[in-house]
């Protein structure tokens, strides 16, 4: 007789298959940019619009070293610190406050 049978042994969680499937879900999900996106949280489970927090990334780092070098001094070197699009979004579930990902400009 051919099939395939599952050993009782096993728990669905441990099964490889069905741990493939789990990771095909969370990496068929469409990747975080730098505006909220509809997303589904591991923790609470909800489908959530994320809320999006900016924060200083290796981007705002380096255009405020290039604009220092460029001659932008006395503060005006700072202004890339004050602009979210050039800064990291970091997204979180507005529920549970869970982190859900990051979205790095470089
Ligand atoms: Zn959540």
């Amino acid at each position: 007789m051919l099939g395939v049978t599952l050993h009782t042994s096993q728990t669905p969680q441990t099964h490889p298959l069905l741990c493939f499937v789990s990771l095909y879900m969370l990496v068929a999900v469409r990747p975080l940019g730098a505006n909220p996106v509809q997303i589904a949280c591991p923790k609470c489970h909800r489908t959530v619009l994320s809320k999006v927090d900016h924060s200083a990334g290796l981007l705002t780092y380096l255009l405020c070293g290039g604009l220092f070098f460029c001659g932008f001094v006395l503060g005006c070197c700072l202004i890339p610190f004050c602009v979210d699009r050039v800064k990291d979004a970091k997204h979180s579930c507005p529920s549970c406050k869970t982190i859900l990902g990051v979205y790095k400009r470089l």
